[in-house]
C-alpha cells in the first residue's frame, strides 16, 4: 500500500518562479488568481506538476508531503493503482453519464453494509447538493420547514446552511442561542430565518432549542466531528443525547458525514459513536478523488422521492452527473482498499499524529489543543480545550496560518490555518517527518 519513498525538498524551497508566474497570469483571470476559494494559498497558490501517493511535485522542483489531499477526497493518496485501474477500466466502457450501471448498484451495496442506518440512498455530485436533497425529503416527511444546524459547521454553499459557519466574536450572541450570522454572503431576512443555529456539544441549550421550534424543526444536520470548524469531536453524550431529543420531538436527524465518512473507521462518525441517525450525507472519500457525494437513510424517508409511490408530490432530485460512472468506479475502488486494512492503517497514523503533535507542544511548553478522529488532525494554540467552533475561533489562527506556510519550505503541504488529512499512502515515517518539521518550525 505505500508509495516508493521519494526524496522531498528538505529544508530549502526552491524559487517558486514558475508559481510565481502562473499566479500573474491567473490574477488577469480570476478573482485573486484561483477558480474556486479553496485554492488560494498565500503569498500565491503552488501551482503542481504532479501527484503521486502521499506526495506533491510542484512545476519548481519542489515535493511535498499532502496533508490538504484536496481537501479530503484523495483518501488513498494520488495515482493510486487500483483508482488508476478502476478509471482506465469506466473510461474504456464508455458509459454516458446518465445511464445506471451494476457498478452503481455495487457501490450502493458496499455503502450500505459500511453505514447500516443507509437502507436506501442516492448519489449526488457534491456535498452541497446532498445536503440540499436531504433537507427537502427531511421537509416533505414532516411538514415542517425549519433547518437546525450547529454554530461552526459547514455544510456546502447553499445559502440556507451558509449560516454560522464561521462565528467572528462581535457578531455570535449568546453562547446558549447563538445568533444567525451570514457567513461571506448577503442572505435575505427571510433566508436566514430558515435556519435555526445551535450550540455544539451544548445538549441543554440545544434541547431547550429544539423543544421552543418543535412543530417547525423539519431536520438536525450535524457533523459527527465538525470539520472545517476545527476538527471537533462530538462528546459521547451530546451525540446519543441529540438522538433521544430529536426521535422524542419527531425531528428527522441528519449526519453530515462528507468528512468524517470512511475516515472516522469505516463506519464513519455513526460507527464511531454507534448513534443511527435518520440519513447521512456522504461525499469526498466515498469518490475516492473524483466528485461523488450520496445521501440516504430510512426507507420510510427515502420513499418520498419515488415518483411511483407519490406521483403528484415525491420530492426532486437529479442531477446531469449524478452517479457518474468515472466517480462510482473510482469510489467502488477506494471502498474496497479501505476495507482491505486501509482504514486500520488510516486510523493508526492519525491516532500517531495526534498523539506526536500533542506531546511536541507540550515538551515545547506551548499552549494547544490537539483535536481530531481518525485520518483527521487539528493543532489549536490555544490553553483552553476545545470543545466547541467558539473555542477554535478564539485560538490563535494566525500562528497556525504561519506555521503551515513556514512548513512548505520543509517539505509538508497542508489547507493553511485548516484540518490536516491523511491517506492510506502515507506511513508512520511521513508522520514522524512532518511533526519533526512541526516541532523545528516551533522552536524545538
Ligand atoms: N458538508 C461538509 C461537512 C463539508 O465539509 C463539505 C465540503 N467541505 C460539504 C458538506 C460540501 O461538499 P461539496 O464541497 O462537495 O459541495
Amino acid at each position: 500500500m505505500n508509495q516508493p519513498n521519494l526524496p522531498l525538498a528538505g529544508t530549502t524551497l526552491s524559487a517558486l518562479k514558475h508559481s510565481q508566474a502562473l499566479d500573474a497570469r491567473a490574477r488577469q483571470l480570476f478573482p485573486d488568481g484561483v477558480a474556486a476559494y479553496s485554492q488560494s494559498r498565500e503569498p500565491h497558490p503552488l501551482y503542481l506538476e504532479r501527484a503521486d501517493g502521499a506526495r506533491l511535485f510542484d512545476m519548481d522542483g519542489n515535493s511535498y508531503l499532502d496533508f490538504m489531499l484536496g481537501a479530503g477526497p484523495a483518501i488513498l493518496g494520488h495515482r493510486h493503482p487500483a483508482i488508476v485501474e478502476a478509471l482506465q477500466s469506466a473510461l474504456a466502457l464508455g458509459l454516458p453519464n446518465i445511464a445506471v450501471s451494476e457498478r452503481q448498484i455495487e457501490l450502493a451495496e458496499v455503502v450500505t453494509r459500511l453505514v447500516p442506518s443507509i437502507e436506501q440512498i442516492r448519489f449526488l455530485p457534491t456535498g452541497t447538493e446532498a445536503v440540499q436533497a436531504a433537507i427537502r425529503v427531511a421537509r416533505r416527511a414532516s411538514g415542517r420547514a425549519l433547518i437546525a444546524k450547529f454554530e461552526g459547521a459547514y455544510h456546502g454553499q447553499a445559502e440556507n446552511v451558509m449560516v454560522s459557519v464561521g462565528v467572528p466574536a462581535e457578531l455570535r450572541g449568546p453562547r446558549e442561542a447563538p445568533l444567525r450570522v451570514p457567513y461571506h454572503c448577503v442572505l435575505p431576512e427571510a433566508v436566514a430565518a430558515q435556519t435555526l443555529v445551535l450550540p455544539y456539544n451544548d445538549l441543554e441549550a440545544t434541547t431547550t432549542l429544539l423543544e421552543a421550534h418543535a412543530k417547525d424543526v423539519a431536520i438536525v444536520l450535524i457533523e459527527p466531528m465538525l470539520g472545517f470548524g476545527g476538527a471537533i469531536p462530538a462528546e459521547a453524550g451530546f451525540i446519543h443525547g441529540l438522538r433521544a431529543v430529536t426521535e422524542r420531538l419527531g425531528i428527522v436527524l441528519a449526519f453530515d458525514e462528507v468528512i468524517t465518512g470512511f475516515r472516522v473507521g469505516l463506519g464513519g462518525g455513526q460507527g464511531h459513536y454507534g448513534v443511527r441517525p435518520d440519513l447521512t450525507i456522504l461525499g469526498k472519500a466515498i469518490g475516492g478523488g473524483m466528485p461523488l457525494a450520496a445521501f440516504g437513510g430510512r426507507e420510510d424517508l427515502m420513499r418520498y422521492l419515488s415518483p411511483s409511490l407519490y406521483p403528484h408530490d415525491y420530492v426532486f432530485q437529479s442531477g446531469t452527473f449524478s452517479g457518474l460512472p468515472l466517480s462510482v468506479a473510482a469510489g467502488l475502488a477506494a471502498l474496497r482498499v479501505l476495507e482491505e486494512g486501509g482504514a486500520a492503517h488510516l486510523c493508526r497514523l492519525g491516532e500517531r499524529a495526534r498523539q506526536g503533535l500533542a506531546e511536541l507542544t507540550r515538551r515545547l511548553g506551548i499552549p494547544a489543543c490537539v483535536t481530531g478522529l481518525g485520518s483527521l488532525f487539528h493543532l489549536h494554540f490555544t490553553d483552553r480545550v476545545v470543545t466547541d467552533a467558539r473555542l477554535a475561533e478564539d485560538a490563535d489562527h494566525e500562528r497556525l496560518r504561519a506555521l503551515h506556510t513556514a512548513l512548505l519550505a520543509r517539505g509538508c503541504y497542508f489547507y493553511a490555518g485548516r484540518l490536516g488529512f491523511l491517506s492510506t499512502a502515507h506511513t508512520e515515517a511521513d508522520i514522524d517527518y512532518m511533526l519533526e518539521a512541526v516541532a523545528t518550525e516551533l522552536g524545538g
